[in-house]
């Protein structure tokens, strides 16, 4: 029986993955995906969008969801001011079987781009202060979407290889800590059907373009913002003896809180405490009444986590004391913003790193090492109850890469102005992975 040619391409488009994957069907499925997935990548990073402000972006990614067949639910999310957030799912059901949840971020910074590169953003919005800032996908959130949109075509398209639900979640405002948590605050899992496992990646500078990296437990830390302010007296600075001096307080604050990590948290556990922010005062000649500081605090674990708190605020009160303030003006400590640690799943990170040495090849592995960064994705697992796989996607040119070990020198990473990330192989390397991987949790 004769074919046409048009007829047979078809077919081997279309034929359907075995259920022992990965296989060579799915590597020629997505190379042949590459033209689109990398027009994706360029559409999206030429256009980005601010925190809260994704209303391009989620209508594109829901449209492909939709083309694609996912039944897709818009609109998902309410942040804590109240505000509806641009979150979105699409779900797409085969059958009997677990429920896998895939997420990507959808949001870009208030960075001006400088790569110099051809498909360099020129974009610029309004912030939230009402400046005008240059916007760009300098975290890569991009690269996500557009590896999370082939992920969707293949897992539609090879509906024979798996059974089970998937769901396709799109979050708005990561860069801010606010999107995931608007979501579950808009009772996501009453929603759509809560997910056996959360699926998750980032790319990151830190591995060469087509490798991937993985490791059981924490990869990303808890980061918990806090505020301090010292209240003095002020007085003319030529007589500090008549007032209190929130300068010299803050100062000694800043010394003396250094030892919590040094001298009081075990040299096992990582704990980072820095302070960003030391505002105080109007002029050289007077001593004002406040001084504030902000600080942030990293660490991988809850307890680790409570000693930095608790000695901020213990450091903060002696400090105040040795001075002699009142204690009706004792330092006003505020937390205005906390997150959890990305903690991947000992079994599933097993099983993904299974997967993409079979998929890649095992030189293309790595171990991950855990790093002092944070993420939201962690609010989707619903408090640690639902479990995490998440891989880090190398975008380094790997001589780049090679050199920068040699000399000691860091590449441009994530949130730089500079930032460019080696988008092939990556894109492909990151679907073939994440294909696998959520095929090989739906058998
Ligand atoms: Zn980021
Ligand atoms: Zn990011």
């Amino acid at each position: 029986m004769l074919r046409s040619f048009a007829a047979l391409v078809a077919l081997v488009a279309t034929a359907p993955l075995s259920a022992q994957l990965p296989t060579p069907e799915l590597k020629k499925q997505v190379e042949a995906m590459r033209p689109a997935l990398d027009a994706t990548y360029l559409q999206l990073h030429r256009a980005p969008e601010l925190s809260r402000q994704e209303v391009k972006t989620s209508a594109f990614v829901a449209d492909e969801l939709k083309k694609l067949g996912y039944t897709v639910t818009a609109h998902i999310g309410r942040y804590e001011d109240g505000s509806p957030a641009l979150g979105l799912v699409g779900v797409l059901k085969n059958g009997a079987g677990p429920t896998i949840l895939i997420r990507t971020d959808m949001d870009a910074l208030p960075v001006t781009e400088s790569t110099g590169l051809p498909y360099a953003s020129k974009v610029h919005a309004t912030n939230p202060q009402g400046q005008d800032v240059g916007v760009m996908h300098a975290c890569g959130h991009d690269t996500h979407m557009s590896v999370f949109l082939g992920v969707a075509k293949i897992l539609a398209g090879n509906r024979g290889a798996w059974h089970g639900t998937v769901e396709m979640l799109a979050q708005p405002a990561e860069e801010v800590i606010a999107g995931a948590k608007a979501m579950m605050a808009d009772r996501l899992y009453d929603r759509v059907p809560r997910p056996a496992v959360v699926l998750d990646m980032h790319d990151t500078n830190n591995y060469a373009t087509g490798t991937i990296a993985t490791a059981p437990g924490p990869l990303l830390a808890s980061s918990t913002s806090v505020y301090v302010t010292f209240h003095g007296i002020g007085a003319h600075g030529s007589t500090p003896a008549n007032g209190k001096d929130p300068i010299v307080m803050g100062a000694e604050f800043v010394v003396l809180a250094q030892a919590i990590v040094s001298r009081q948290i075990p040299a096992q556990n990582p704990a980072v405490l820095t302070v960003g922010t030391f505002h105080a005062g109007t002029k050289n000649n007077i001593i004002p009444d406040d001084a504030t500081l902000g600080l942030t605090l990293r660490a991988y674990d809850e307890p680790t986590r409570k000693t930095l708190v608790d000695g901020v605020t213990r450091t903060a009160n002696a400090v105040a004391a040795a001075y002699n303030v009142a204690a009706d003006k004792m330092p006003t400590i505020t937390i205005p913003e906390q997150t959890v640690p990305t903690v991947n799943d000992a079994s599933l990170a097993a099983k993904l790193r299974e997967t993409a040495v079979a998929t890649l090849g095992a030189d293309k592995v790595e171990t991950a090492t855990p790093i002092m960064g944070s993420e939201d994705v962690p609010f989707l697992t619903d408090n640690g109850s639902i479990p995490l796989g998440m891989f880090w996607l190398g975008v380094a040119d790997p001589a780049a890469l090679a050199e920068s070990h040699r000399t000691g020198k860091p590449l441009p990473n994530i949130h730089s102005p500079l930032f460019a990330p080696v988008y092939e192989p990556a894109l492909t390397t990151g679907v073939e992975t994440m294909s696998a991987f959520a095929m090989r949790l739906l058998q």
